[in-house]
């Protein structure tokens, strides 16, 4: 639908800048939302007005997400008060909202005792902090959480139930990463191509040989998503979604090294936009510094390439599961 509104020349919604809430919030609410959620949530959300993000990654969970530590405990009226710290938040200086996973019971082992709410990021309670990454901009916040307020009404799926709904969204995330439709010689390879096109002066026959094996690597990856979005139609994304996601971060980081190495000193330049990214502004329309700096964060945005692989073992090809001694253990009584 993307596509046919663009060859119509319709003014498109900002992905970028509404990734989050296309790819991560709005399959979450289609799925668990009530009609009145929806009602509020999912018209601005794909409009562009109203930006989302993510507050799920903590400085003590990130890979272990369920070990997280937010509380979520009920007020008087029947809603919630919600303490803790979240990082990593993209976007979080720009969001009206925010989906929020919080542990509502402590007595229970980790994975069950967590609730999933729709978090107003103009609540007075909520304090977010720039991070800068290795590229100079903060992409991403630090984001404290002091007495915020949560109405019950805000809650996605049932009470302790919030584990099930934030898979829901992380399989969503990995497809929203990996699994981005490209037109044929489009993103990162698109770049590079065109790299090697305007450079005669640079070429070599070893850099030759290596662009192409990447550029058929591309295709296959391609295509492989237009398999994945076929299935996608059929329902909910599974752990296929892991495995595109594994792919692209290995092939962007290969490809965006290439460039650099293509391009010689030219590749060592890059932009400092410091703090925040101009509005409108994309990976390529930026120097190729940056585009290999950027893409060392794809192998771990999202979850890391280590914990993808670990779920295509486990749930793709069978193999036996990773010993998990906390399972049956009360989230209060973990080690931490
Ligand atoms: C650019 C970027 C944007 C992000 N945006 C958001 C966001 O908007 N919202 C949000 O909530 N989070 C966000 N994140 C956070 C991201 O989800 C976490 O960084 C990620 O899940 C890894 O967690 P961690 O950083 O705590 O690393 P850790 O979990 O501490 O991992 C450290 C290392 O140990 C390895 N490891 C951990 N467990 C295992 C295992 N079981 N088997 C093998 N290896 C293992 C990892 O692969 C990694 O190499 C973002 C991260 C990046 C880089």
């Amino acid at each position: 639908m993307d596509a046919e509104l663009t060859a119509a020349g319709a003014p498109d919604n900002d992905p970028g800048r509404i990734g989050i809430g296309l790819g991560m919030a709005a399959p979450t609410i289609l799925r668990f939302g009530s009609d009145e959620q929806k009602q509020r949530w999912l018209r601005p959300l794909w409009t562009g007005e109203e930006v989302w993000c993510q507050l799920f990654s903590e400085p003590g969970a990130g890979s272990d997400l369920a070990a997280l530590a937010t509380r979520a405990v009920p007020d008087e009226e029947g809603g919630w008060v919600v303490d803790g710290q979240k990082v990593w938040t993209s976007s979080a200086h720009l969001a009206r909202w925010a989906i929020l996973i919080a542990r509502t019971d402590p007595a229970v082992p980790k994975h069950r005792g967590i609730s999933y709410f729709v978090c107003d990021m103009t609540d007075p309670g909520v304090e977010v902090r720039p991070l800068r990454q290795i590229t100079g901009e903060a992409e991403f916040n630090e984001v404290f959480l002091t007495g915020v307020r949560i109405p019950d009404a805000h809650r996605l799926g049932g009470i302790g139930e919030g584990w099930k709904v934030a898979q829901t969204t992380l399989m969503n995330e990995r497809v929203a990463i990996g699994g981005v439709r490209i037109p044929r010689e489009g993103g990162m390879i698109g770049v590079a191509a065109e790299d090697w096109r305007a450079r005669p002066d640079l070429r070599t026959h070893e850099l030759h040989q290596r662009l192409l094996a990447l550029w058929v690597e591309s295709e296959v990856a391609r295509l492989t998503g237009e398999r994945l979005r076929q299935q996608l139609s059929q329902g909910q994304p599974g752990p296929e979604g892991s495995g595109m996601k594994l792919a692209f971060a290995r092939l962007a980081q290969e490809i965006s090294g290439w460039e650099v190495e293509f391009l010689a000193e030219d590749g060592l330049t890059y932009d400092d936009w410091t703090m925040r990214r101009p509005d409108g502004v994309d990976f390529t329309g930026r120097e190729a510094g940056y585009r290999y700096l950027r893409a060392k964060g794809n192998s771990i945005e999202g979850g890391t390439s280590e914990v993808l692989l670990n779920i295509v073992a486990e749930r793709v090809l069978g193999l036996p599961p990773e010993p998990r001694t906390d399972k049956d253990v009360a989230w209060k009584d973990l080690p931490r």
